[in-house]
């Protein structure tokens, strides 16, 4: 048995519905501009894409149903509310069918963004680190397993902010699809059990300020709640 100098972190991890076993997190993936509103409010063409990647660390999940800090560093933090991707088999170099047959469940997820730190990072070329993986940053809620839910092709997904709706896009909307997605991931990774993929996120990404209430609603899923609290 090994020892270490200091402990080791506490293993990450989402609740489960109606189980009082959790999903244990090994990895955050998120897709980028995922729908085509969206990747044009920000200012590319989403017809000539393929997906692309980012990743968030496991000590960035946040859980949803409380508050999170307003986060250090950044006078421009966003929401983007998006269907989360819980894999629950090894899967690699595989096809949308086996692809699919991985996705052990589902969650409503915010993938908080310091939008000025990802801008200056986009104009310089430089790596998104500082815009997106951050505490706080992967806001999730309890994940339903997809034998209940069953899958998650269709439906509305929408964010509201103070009673405001702010966002409203289709999950039959996405450039990409689930099992499309899992199977170009796993072209470049192992993937399996503990692997988390946030799907991108319809148009209408806004700013969020202290004090700030928001209501994350998925069709077929559930709902998301998250207050802004102030800065740290
Ligand atoms: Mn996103």
């Amino acid at each position: 048995m090994s020892s270490y100098i200091f402990p080791p972190a506490p293993q990450a991890s989402v609740a489960v519905r109606g189980q009082s076993a959790r999903y244990a997190v090994s990895r955050i993936f998120c897709v980028g501009r995922n729908y085509a509103a969206h990747a044009r409010e920000m200012g590319s063409d989403p017809d000539r894409e393929p997906p692309f990647y980012f990743t968030k660390p496991a000590s960035s999940l946040a859980p949803a149903g409380s508050a999170i800090p307003y986060a250090p560093g950044t006078g421009n933090l966003h929401y983007e509310m998006e269907l989360v991707v819980a894999l629950g088999a090894p899967v690699f170099r595989a096809s949308a069918e086996q692809a699919a047959a991985a996705v052990w469940g589902y969650a409503a997820g915010l993938d908080m963004t310091r939008r000025d730190l990802q801008n200056a990072a986009k104009a310089n070329g430089r790596p998104w680190d500082l815009g997106k993986a951050f505490e706080h940053a992967a806001v999730i809620t309890e994940l339903v397993p997809r034998s209940e839910s069953g899958e998650l092709r269709a439906g509305a997904i929408t964010l509201a902010v103070n009673g405001v709706e702010k966002q409203r896009g289709d999950l039959s909307d996405m450039i990409w699809s689930v099992p499309e997605l899992v199977a170009n991931l796993s072209q470049y990774y192992h993937l399996g059990p503990g692997d988390l993929i946030y799907t991108g996120t319809p148009e209408g990404v806004g700013p969020v300020q202290p004090g700030d209430q928001l209501l994350g609603v998925i069709e077929g899923l559930g709902e998301l709640r998250l207050a802004i609290g102030q800065p740290e």
